[in-house]
């Protein structure tokens, strides 16, 4: 209850606090939360939600699951935080050995950080300091392609999208990458090596000046929610080779099953230099990401004899947070064993079913399916607010942007749930009309 004369925390709230990408003056209003339960948010006034969003990939088991939360609790009674730099425990350990072993095979060395754009920095310095310790110093730009997001901190955004990403806001500031033409052919088409020309243009001409490609493997996120076919991958993978160029997998939206394998690299069959995970890493209950790399590249950082070299420069304050790494050690072993796969695989088939029919419409411009993901792009901008409230209204919760409304769910949804969710997208395209 608030006292006379003072604000409601909502009000306050409102006035006060800073929402992702929003004016603080002129912001579309933010729904209050009370609590989270399986694949239901439950807003203060009691409406219950269906959360087509698995906030922003990370709820893969829904919410309050109780493993989880166990989890938690138990590491909350040794300790809730250490400081890493010359000090160490077992819940780092346990989720190191953990994810080296679900990983590519070359993956053998973790950095934790604390978010996905700080894993991406770091993924970036490794590579920049691996050449560096070569002698080449000259190799210190990042090739990637169009369409990318990688963060929002001053190097990921150098390799997001230069169009639809916030190059334009920061021109002059940001270290200047190189952009190839992203491959536009679906997951489910025929390859045409014209699909390589860009790439492979790109990296024969800046070969010398190039430490590392990066780039998000089959599906490209919140650039755009694009996807692409494994082959593309296989073939940047070679031409790295070719020319000596580190290759980042940035996994931090695909990692955990989401696109149908446990990571998306698998399906081009390659193995990365470099990869960023994140996310869903603790199954959305606490901040956490990690660099991971191969014995190469962690050999290679140490080989070098100038001042720097032998250390990675780079320590967040909350690295490997014991809550952080009980906590994704337990989801990442409910997810193994849950059959993931086969809800990933059904997720997939009834997307397909019910949000392929929208292509019909006139102001539907494509959609598309892959994994538990499934996006429908409209012909014009989105007005969010608007669509949100419909959406809101039929008990659903998804966050459009741009042209784009998509879903991508906890894995434990089930298909009436899901239904409510494609119906209420179709819905909303209708009224979009
Ligand atoms: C979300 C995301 C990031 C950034 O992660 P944060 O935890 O938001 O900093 C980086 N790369 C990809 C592919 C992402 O989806």
């Amino acid at each position: 209850m608030s006292l006379p004369g003072q604000k409601s925390w909502q009000d306050f709230e409102a006035a006060h606090v800073w929402h992702p990408y929003a004016s603080m003056l002129n912001p579309i209003p933010a729904y209050p939360v009370k609590r989270a339960d399986g694949v239901y948010l439950e807003l203060e006034d009691g409406r219950r939600l269906i959360d087509g969003m698995a906030s922003w990939w990370c709820a893969i088991h829904g919410y309050n699951v109780p493993e989880l939360n166990v989890a938690i609790e138990t590491q909350l009674g040794d300790m809730a935080h250490v400081m890493f730099g010359g000090l160490t425990h077992q819940p780092a350990a346990d989720l190191a050995r953990k994810l080296l072993d679900i990983t590519p095979a070359n993956m053998n060395h973790v950095f934790f950080a604390d978010s996905g754009s700080v894993a991406v920095e770091v993924a970036i310095k490794m590579a920049l300091q691996y050449w560096q310790a070569q002698h080449r110093p000259e190799k210190h730009r990042l090739l990637t392609i169009r369409g990318g997001y990688h963060g929002d901190t001053f190097g990921a955004m150098s390799v997001c999208d230069p169009v639809g990403g916030m190059h334009h806001l920061f021109s002059g500031l940001l270290a200047q990458q190189l952009f190839a033409d992203a491959p536009t052919v679906r997951t489910d088409e025929q390859w045409n090596d014209a699909q390589l020309a860009s790439f492979k243009a790109m990296i024969e001409q800046h070969q010398h000046e190039i430490a590392a490609v990066i780039l998000e493997p089959i599906v490209q996120g919140a650039g755009g929610m694009r996807m692409y076919a494994p082959e593309f991958l296989r073939q940047v993978r070679s031409l790295c080779d070719e020319y000596d160029v580190l290759l980042i997998c940035d996994e931090i939206a695909t990692g955990f099953g989401r696109t149908g394998t446990l990571f998306a690299c698998e399906q081009a069959d390659i193995e990365p230099d470099i990869m960023c995970i994140g996310k869903a890493l603790t199954g959305g209950y606490m901040t956490l990401a990690a660099t991971l790399c191969s014995k190469r590249v962690c050999d290679g950082i140490h080989n070098g004899d100038n001042q720097r070299s032998g250390v990675l420069m780079h320590g967040p304050t909350f690295m490997a947070n014991p809550l952080a790494c009980a906590v994704a050690l337990a989801s990442i072993e409910l997810l193994m064993e849950s059959p993931w796969q086969q809800r990933v695989n059904a997720i997939e088939q009834q997307l397909e079913d019910e949000l392929e029919p929208c292509r019909a419409f006139a102001t539907i411009a494509d959609v598309r399916v892959k994994g538990a993901i499934g996006v429908i792009e409209m012909k014009q901008t989105i007005h969010i607010e608007q669509v949100q409230k419909q959406l809101v209204d039929q008990g659903i919760w998804l966050r459009p942007f741009g042209k784009l409304l998509y879903t991508m769910p906890p894995f434990m949804i089930n298909p009436n749930q899901l239904s409510r969710v494609t119906t209420a997208m179709k819905q909303a395209c209708i009224l979009i009309e």
